[in-house]
């Protein structure tokens, strides 16, 4: 039976290039990669040859004949992609590959890398990988903790799609490549001093900022940003403190993305799931208590624009102990005009469809309310509903657009989360588009806003360079262009040299850690969690983290720091937290 890519495949194309007879589509080189939710695997071409499932990194893959009852869906929506398709076009993404041999003497290419999320890594492992430029990389990551979305974004019920950082943690016993932790960019070093010290920078520093609809009531309590909430339950030190009501029965998610679909899921998640998960144990504790029973997850558009994947509505289908149900306000020919639709939204109305005005049976559900938006939050000094506005669809050259009406909805609720997407924001002076909220550039080329030329020795990758869009392994493709695009300009002597050597970097950056402390804090999370039988149980306190780092770095000097009572003091509370 053929093998079959399932919900959580992370579109890095590992697999496309593992298939000996490329029956994996879309290949990054044709113009539907762009824009696919996944990747499918032709049934009838596949030679079951297993070498796809040995490549993916997040474990995306498995033998049709191993599939689970939930799984066997994904067999049916990789064999709908091929049907009716006549094989695409291909066209070149500009990545020149054509790589030689480092031979005779080469000067070194020093780059340094602002992120350790996704885009930062896959685009260091990228220069690593490169056999026609020494490298040395340097990684600079403000948190004490790297892989950026990986552990901060990611559900923390998607264990599997944190695979990925197993390639990011090979990636640190490389000799050429450091990690420094606890050094923020535009803080506690400048672009300028970079750049006096590195050949190129490649801004990889995400897209982490909410965006807000600024609609009336949003400042109220009760009120939220996505950013907010996913960080919260994520363990992100800078939101570990938040506060969400969750005792009231219904809560409210405005976005129709993977986002929105990740919130409901985990509010309305028992106890005994969250427990399997690396959710942060203030979270755990805090959702595992709530009595929020109902999500409604609001949509401007209609299910056929849904930003949602099907991977990731079959997930929730899949969850026993949920209902899922459509509101039946919204759906339908009476609000989307009738248009040729794609594959992936084909899919979509077919099954959204299927569950209009489904009666619950269950204790706790997800309705999907299309073609509505939030006109107000209600209440005087706390949230205590949303009032929703009816949208009409309609559709014109630039797409399909939602147009409110005169009609009316108000819900009651106590928490009003909005996931309406992300936003970057500018650092130092490189230069920024305010209007798209992420770094002007080309191809990551960084481009001065007023000459429209590309800034020597200044290049850009992931969410901060083409905005807050696409899965994990989408970052990789984009980091091979940037890294493309850096190579090119090095070998063409189109970078400036090195005035300042690198040097003892902690001695520069006295605050800075190395890959040691973080391999204290993932071993001492790990080991925490085998004694819980979780995963992990995150460490969520900074102090706590420097701690940790502190005294691994001690230790392997052979020294132990003169606080080391009070850093055990506070190491063991953090352990008692989790
Ligand atoms: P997203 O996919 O861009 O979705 C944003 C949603 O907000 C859209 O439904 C959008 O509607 C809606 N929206 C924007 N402005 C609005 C407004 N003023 N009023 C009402 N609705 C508004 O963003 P996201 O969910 O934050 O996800 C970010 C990226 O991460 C996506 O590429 C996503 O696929 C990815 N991600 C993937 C996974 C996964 O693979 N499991 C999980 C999480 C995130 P319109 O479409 O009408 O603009």
């Amino acid at each position: 039976m053929a093998y079959v890519i399932l919900q959580h495949c992370c579109n890095d194309a590992a697999c496309v290039s593992a298939c000996p007879v490329d029956c994996i589509h879309p290949r990054p080189d044709e113009p539907s990669y762009a824009t696919t939710e996944m990747l499918y695997i032709d049934p009838e071409m596949c030679i079951n040859c297993g070498s796809c499932q040995v490549a993916c990194p997040v474990d995306a893959i498995l033998p049709g004949g191993d599939l689970g009852s939930d799984e066997a869906v994904f067999s049916e929506l990789n064999a709908a992609f091929y049907q009716n398709q006549s094989q695409p076009a291909t066209y070149s993404l500009s990545v020149p590959d054509a790589r030689t041999r480092v031979t005779g003497t080469v000067r070194e290419l020093r780059v340094a890398v602002v992120g350790s999320g996704p885009s930062g890594s896959y685009a260091a492992q990228e220069l690593l990988s490169r056999r026609d430029v020494s490298v040395r990389v340097d990684m600079f990551e403000r948190l004490m903790t790297p892989w950026g979305l990986v552990r901060f974004g990611v559900a923390p019920d998607h264990l599997a799609t944190k695979g990925v950082a197993v390639g990011f943690e090979r990636m640190t016993r490389d000799p050429r490549f450091r990690l420094w932790l606890n050094v923020e960019v535009g803080r506690d070093i400048s672009p300028e001093q970079l750049s006096e010290r590195y050949h190129a920078v490649i801004y990889a520093f995400g897209a982490m900022n909410a965006r807000m609809m600024g609609i009336p009531g949003e400042d109220l309590p009760g009120s939220h940003s996505a950013t907010e909430f996913v960080a919260w339950y994520n363990g992100h030190p800078d939101y570990a403190g938040r506060e969400f009501d969750l005792s009231v029965p219904r809560a409210v998610v405005v976005g129709n993305g993977n986002v929105a679909v990740d919130i409901a899921r985990l509010l309305l998640s028992t106890p005994a799931r969250l427990a399997q998960s690396d959710i942060a144990p203030h979270a755990l504790e805090q959702l595992s208590t709530s009595r929020i029973r109902e999500v409604v997850v609001v949509g401007r558009r209609g299910p056929a624009d849904a930003a949602f994947t099907n991977g990731e509505l079959l997930g929730l289908l899949s969850v026993p102990e949920l209902d899922v149900a459509v509101d039946p306000k919204g759906f339908g020919s009476n609000t989307d005009p009738d248009r040729a639709l794609g594959f992936a939204a084909i899919q979509k109305v077919a099954r959204l469809s299927e569950l209009v005005g489904r009666m619950p049976s269950k204790d706790r559900r997800v309705v999907f309310r299309f073609c509505a938006s939030p006109e107000r939050l209600l209440g005087q000094h706390q949230v205590s509903g949303i009032r929703l506005v009816r949208n009409t669809l309609v559709a014109d050259g630039s797409g399909v657009r939602a147009v409110p009406t005169d009609e009316f909805d108000e819900l009651d609720c106590a928490l009003v989360i909005q996931s309406v997407g992300y936003q970057g924001k500018p650092l130092g002076s490189v230069p920024f588009d305010s209007a798209r909220a992420k770094i002007l550039n080309h191809h990551g080329r960084v481009l001065d806003p007023e000459s429209g030329e590309p800034v020597t020795g200044a290049y850009v990758t992931g969410w901060i360079k083409r905005g807050p869009s696409g899965v994990i392994g989408t970052n990789k493709q984009c980091a091979k262009q940037t890294v493309a695009c850096l190579v090119e300009d090095f070998l063409a002597d189109g970078l400036v040299k090195p005035t300042a050597e690198l040097g003892d970097m902690a001695t520069q950056l006295p605050a800075a850690f190395d890959v040691r402390a973080w391999r204290a804090i993932d071993q001492h999370e790990r080991s925490a969690g085998k004694r819980t039988g979780r995963p992990r149980v995150k460490l969520v306190d900074r102090a706590v983290l420097l701690a940790v780092g502190r005294q691994a770095v001690a230790e392997q000097h052979g020294s132990v720091p003169d606080n080391i009572d009070a850093i055990s003091s506070v190491t063991d509370e953090g352990i008692r937290r989790g």
